[in-house]
């Protein structure tokens, strides 16, 4: 068996000039002695898999509501999709796909029950006290406070790099002030893509499978048509061929705009994301997922659902912010916020199911 020591120079020649390295930079917040056996961000990856919240994805909306059908996506599928397809461009591209893959692992950790609408839902029972409630800052929160795995520091004690790459802040006014001077990583630029690649292949499958539209349908939009173009004949997947047809055009485009970066400092001071689609390809990736808008995420059959799910998010914070259980009142403790921050925290960390189940026990359905 190799050393460490040797596994880690073996990697770490594997990396383009402008990757994170494979043992990091900026370290964690609390000093810790290193592993024997795994890099810094295979144990990242390790710790955030093993949280309670990963687990709870599996009864998460990613679109359909979960329980309306075994084979759609739900939060958890998703995410391993997305870990996927970022695995991949990482390793195309020559950048540290562990640490991709902790990025994706971890990205929609802070999702709440009923997708879109129980986000909805939550911002505006935050938005009543002065707040908001944004998944990717629940993440984040998730990681760094709310899930224990010593009694030693709170949260995961994750690698700073993962925990920027949590944030996708784009602008310098949404980035925390610790992290001011400093863009994303192309680890962190390439999962923010790789979440809407999963997302548009998966929903296009998903929504064909519902019934929700025709592959005619669907083909009426370019970027659609060219895709079943090409798998036409081999009986393939469409969204396997949207995949592949982004993915595609990232490679072009991004190894452009890499060519002229040569360094991670360059990565972190460049204004401009360096990991992006063609402007065509932007615009035909936009005219699809209109589409999919139109004809799913607000289809009666998908909005039904979600929209009683808004209902349910909004009545357990009233409830519990006007009758706050021990549970609640052990999350403030903890995180030493206000009571609505705490009903939201408990509230956003909820399945789908559990939700319903509480509302109900609670007589408020
Ligand atoms: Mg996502």
């Amino acid at each position: 068996m190799k050393t460490l020591a040797e596994r880690l120079k073996e990697a770490s020649a594997l990396l383009a000039p402008y990757a994170v390295p494979i043992a990091g930079t900026l370290g964690r917040t609390f000093p810790e002695p290193e592993d024997d056996t795994r890099f810094p961000f295979q144990r990242d990856r390790d710790r955030i898999i093993h949280t309670q919240s990963f687990r709870r994805l599996k009864g998460k909306t990613q679109v359909f509501v979960t329980g309306q059908g075994d084979h759609y996506r739900t939060r958890l599928t998703h995410t391993m999709e997305v870990a996927q397809i970022s695995r991949d461009i990482a390793r195309t591209l020559s950048l540290n796909e562990d640490l991709t893959e902790c990025i994706a692992l971890a990205h929609d950790l802070g999702h709440p029950p009923f997708g879109h609408a129980g986000e909805e839902a939550l911002n505006t029972w935050m938005q009543e006290s002065g707040g908001s409630f944004e998944h990717n800052h629940q993440s984040y929160k998730i990681v760094t406070l709310l899930e224990e795995r010593t009694n030693q520091y709170p949260g995961l004690n994750l690698n700073r790099e993962v925990l920027e790459g949590l944030l996708k802040h784009r602008t310098p006014h949404d980035r925390p002030k610790s992290m001011m001077d400093r863009g994303p990583s192309l680890e962190a630029q390439l999962v923010n893509i790789a979440d809407e690649i999963a997302y548009t292949g998966h929903d296009c499958d998903d929504g064909l499978k519902a019934g929700l539209f025709t592959l005619e349908n669907i083909c009426s939009i370019p970027l659609a048509a060219h895709a079943y173009e090409r798998i036409r004949d081999r009986g393939t997947s469409l969204r396997g061929s949207i995949i592949h047809i982004l993915v595609s055009d990232l490679y072009g485009m991004s190894s452009k705009k890499l060519d002229r970066v040569r360094t991670l400092d360059a990565v972190y001071a460049s204004a401009e994301p360096l990991i992006e689609f063609s402007e065509e390809m932007t615009r035909k990736l936009g005219a699809l997922r209109q589409f999919l808008w139109d004809h799913m995420y607000l289809h009666p059959k998908v909005l039904e659902k979600s929209t009683s799910g808004k209902e349910v998010v909004g009545t357990l914070c009233r409830h519990l912010f006007s009758h706050p259980t021990a549970k609640v009142k052990e999350l403030q403790k903890k995180t030493k916020g206000a009571l609505e921050e705490a009903v939201k925290d408990y509230v956003s960390g909820m399945t789908d199911r559990f939700a319903l189940a509480q509302a109900e026990e609670l007589h408020l359905l």
